[in-house]
């Protein structure tokens, strides 16, 4: 009789955690900081710069071999068909950042509904592809939302990235799962929240935004080793192309904070986005979503065969 032979247990070696990374596509006029100060009414007659911006990050992703997805506002992606174009044909995706920049919490329902749908229909319309993903302007998906998640689920998104599960002074829902969910347990969408890292027990936003760009990159890093190393989790950083050019006109009756906020170190931007993007493994966030939406149905299975 043959012996009994057992497969090899010797595991595979794993290769880094692949981490999900995104550009907000939004011009510097359209930044939620600066809505009290201009108009939606005035933005067509503003320099444009976001055109340029773009073209420099997809120079930028192509020489440290990256691939990313560009959340686009309706209004942008209307105006710039050639650069939507680009962004696809390079190999990233585009997905979909609303039609201009309204924040969820401030809508109802139905003009939520109306706001994607319309930004959709002029992203697809320009790129030439399907748009399957969506992040909420300013991460404004929270706990006085509860119907944003149905709406995309009936929209047929397949994902959304518009949660940050921390306290901010301009956003955040606190008590957020930190990492991949189904908001809707019937439903396939999956939830990506915005990276958060874990220090003393406290959450802190780690997922780029202005604290990337004005902390030293040592925290980042210290950051997404952490989400990676010890939570065994892919990280979600987020940039928008103005945070890359100094260049842009500046917006003088905005708020100090504001403006210190948005003006900051954004020439160091580019070189620190390299160190970033090498340093560690990224990709675009529809295969995210797909990874992480097995991954949340295999742990449900799991817990549901031990229950
Ligand atoms: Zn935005």
């Amino acid at each position: 009789m043959n012996a009994v032979t057992f497969p090899e247990r010797r595991a595979r070696p794993r290769g880094p955690i692949v981490n999900g990374l995104s550009v907000d596509v939004e011009d510097w006029f359209q930044v939620g900081a600066f809505e009290d100060v201009i108009e939606r009414d005035q933005w067509g007659s503003l320099a444009d710069r976001v055109d340029r911006n773009v073209r420099e990050i997809l120079d930028l992703f192509d020489e440290v071999e990256a691939k990313a997805t560009f959340f686009t506002l309706g209004w942008v992606a209307q105006r710039h068909g050639a650069l939507l174009r680009e962004v696809a044909a390079r190999g990233h995706e585009i997905a979909s950042h609303g039609w201009d920049h309204r924040r969820v919490f401030t809508m109802d329902r139905a003009s939520f509904a109306e706001d994607i749908r319309k930004a959709r229909e002029a992203i697809e319309d320009a790129a030439g592809s399907q748009v399957s993903g969506y992040r909420a302007p300013s991460f404004s998906i929270d706990q006085r939302t509860p119907w944003a998640f149905m709406e995309l689920v009936e929209q047929g998104y397949a994902y959304s990235s518009s949660v940050a599960p921390v306290t901010h002074d301009h956003y955040g829902w606190p008590e957020a799962p930190r990492f991949a969910f189904k908001p809707l347990p019937w439903a396939p969408l999956v939830e990506i929240p915005v990276t958060t890292a874990l220090f003393a027990g406290k959450r802190l936003a780690a997922g780029g935004g202005g604290f990337f760009r004005v902390l030293p990159y040592a925290f980042s890093r210290w950051a997404i080793r952490q989400v990676n190393r010890r939570e065994q989790r892919p990280a979600v950083f987020y940039f928008h192309p103005w945070e890359i050019d100094p260049g842009q006109p500046r917006v003088a009756g905005a708020p100090l904070k504001s403006r210190l906020r948005h003006y900051t170190k954004l020439d160091q931007m580019a070189p620190k986005l390299r160190q970033l993007i090498r340093e560690f493994a990224w990709g675009r966030m529809d295969l995210l979503a797909y990874r992480e939406g097995a991954r949340v149905e295999r742990e449900a299975a799991a817990a549901g065969a031990f229950a």
